[in-house]
């Protein structure tokens, strides 16, 4: 595949990024797809190794490795490398139902198993994926695909994100009738509120579920499944019902003075800012001048940094309770797996150029918030940890005395994680909750006969590659079980 002696030829391009000055003036997206001479090069970097790892999609002890969704790589490679974009875009759509998302934000796990990443820096898999579907777009490849014939059936999506996006859309192509009913004023879940314009443009989402809506499929927004449409409602009217509500109840944050005028969950934040900017209305909440601190360390956080950063914020610090990842791969996470590794993500590069430093503090516990009289927050009071691991492996963190310190903070943005799904979900479609996910069968079966779930609301938060497998595969199981229904029906 690609040219057989590319990857010692060529090298890695960088993403193609507006530079971090320009970019932190506005929430525009980013990240550019190359010229089209640029990933051919990159297509040719793909070796012929054989067994592509990188299309594999497995967990191997909990750690991803290769595609989840099984993308057909290193053929895309090669004929981008000959410049057969739309073969390359017909291949490319056999695995993947939303390219555009994954080309622009999944965290690449297929690189972390890319053969050449064995000695070289991977070949860039997703910036080439990202390039074919917005290709295959600009040329009207992508076109409404509506199936010949109904079967009759109908299914009803309750929730729009990935999951929900993907089983709809599997189920629509194989002729079902699919509704899919959102709570939110506009679909795509985090898709659309939670990951920020700047890493995924909601025209790109929107273009999407306006595609899918051509296809047939019924969108039904500002509607709450068991608040707006009971259970036995959507039972009477639907033969199957998949439950795709995400896992969105935040983790919060028990500290005193936790509850002061100022603190705020990140995904508040973030939501209120993407409305905002669609609405292209000033940000209800506006760091503008402030001091900001991010608390929790992970993805989730980096976008608050990033936000608040393009509101033009006094100061941004980001605490994370973790020492900084390694540089390089760790003998526990070999090659294929997705190495976990110290990385300047967007919104720390932003951070670099602005204050001309990293903003995450490692290692550090908050102890308390002090507010001023009136409510609002005055200071965050803080000590330095140690990370041990004691002869069992057994992780625990020691407080180090002496490292005290009080950080002047306008705003406090909580980014700790998810609990898991809402609890009156599953009380309410009587469906078997465990950890905070719905339970399910390998089969995407939930307690309840004729409701399956898939996504983040089954497997607890993850990924958007993740959340489309998890699409696809329920959509196969539903169909399955239609299939037997209509075959008992008929007897
Ligand atoms: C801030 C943030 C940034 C992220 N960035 C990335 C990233 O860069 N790359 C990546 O791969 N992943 C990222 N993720 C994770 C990714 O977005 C999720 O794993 C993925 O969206 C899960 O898809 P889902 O379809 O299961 O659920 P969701 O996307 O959460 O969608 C669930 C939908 O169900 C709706 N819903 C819930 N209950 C009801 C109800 N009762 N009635 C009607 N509708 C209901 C919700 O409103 C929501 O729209 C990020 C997550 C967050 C929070
Ligand atoms: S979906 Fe993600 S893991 Fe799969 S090829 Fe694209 S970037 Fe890689």
């Amino acid at each position: 595949m690609g040219k057989k002696t590319g990857f010692m030829e060529y090298e890695r391009q960088k993403g193609n990024e507006v530079a971090p000055k320009k970019r932190v003036t506005n929430f525009d997206e980013y990240t550019r797809r190359f010229e089209d001479d640029v990933l051919s090069i990159q297509g040719a970097r793909c070796m012929d190794c054989g067994t592509p790892f990188c299309h594999m999609g497995v967990e191997i002890r909990g750690m991803a490795a290769g595609c989840p969704i099984h993308n057909l790589m290193p053929e895309w490679n090669d004929l981008v490398y000959k410049g057969q974009w739309k073969e390359a875009l017909e291949r490319l759509q056999l695995t993947n139902n939303f390219p555009e998302f994954t080309g622009r934000v999944c965290p690449a796990p297929c690189e972390g198993a890319c053969t050449v990443a064995i000695h070289d820096p991977a070949v860039a898999i997703k910036n080439i994926e990202r390039a074919i579907i917005d290709r295959g777009f600009e040329e009207g490849w992508v076109k409404p695909r509506i199936p010949n014939a109904r079967t009759g059936y109908r299914v009803a999506v309750v929730g729009s994100g990935p999951a929900g996006l993907a089983a709809a859309d599997q189920l629509n192509q194989m002729g079902h009738e699919v509704t899919v009913f959102e709570r939110d004023d506009r679909a795509g879940g985090l898709l659309m509120y939670g990951i920020p314009n700047m890493k995924l443009d909601k025209s790109v989402v929107q273009r999407r579920v306006d595609l899918l809506e051509a296809e047939g499929i019924h969108f039904q927004l500002n509607t709450e499944i068991g608040r707006d449409i009971t259970k036995s409602q959507l039972q009477k009217e639907y033969d199957a019902i998949i439950l795709c509500v995400g896992a969105t109840v935040a983790r919060s944050l028990h500290l005193e003075g936790s509850e002061s005028t100022g603190v705020i969950r990140a995904m508040d934040y973030l939501t209120k800012t993407t409305k905002s900017v669609l609405a292209n209305e000033p940000a209800p909440i506006d760091v503008k001048g402030k001091d900001v601190i991010v608390i929790g360390g992970g993805d989730t956080g980096a976008d608050c940094v990033a936000t608040a950063l393009r509101q033009g914020a006094k100061s941004v610090h980001q605490f994370g309770k973790h020492p900084q990842l390694p540089m390089t791969r760790s003998e526990d996470q070999p090659w294929p797996v997705d190495p976990s590794v110290y990385k300047l993500d967007y919104a720390y590069e932003e951070a670099v150029e602005k204050f001309g430093q990293d903003p995450r503090e490692y290692c550090i516990q908050t102890k308390k918030m002090v507010a001023y009289p009136d409510g609002r927050l005055k200071e965050l009071h803080t000590i330095q940890m140690e990370k041990v691991i004691n002869e069992e492996g057994y992780v625990y963190f020691n407080e180090l005395e002496g490292t005290e310190k009080v950080w002047p903070a306008d705003y406090v943005f909580v980014a700790i994680g998810f609990e898991g799904i809402e609890e009156e979900l599953g009380e309410h479609f009587n469906v078997r909750v465990l950890n905070n996910r719905i339970y399910a069968t390998k089969k995407y079966e939930t307690s309840e006969e004729g409701i399956f779930t898939a996504g983040d609301a089954r497997r607890g938060p993850s990924l958007i590659v993740w959340a489309i497998r998890e699409g696809r595969e329920v959509a196969d199981v539903v169909h399955g079980f239609l299939k037997k229904r209509l075959a008992i029906a008929v007897r």
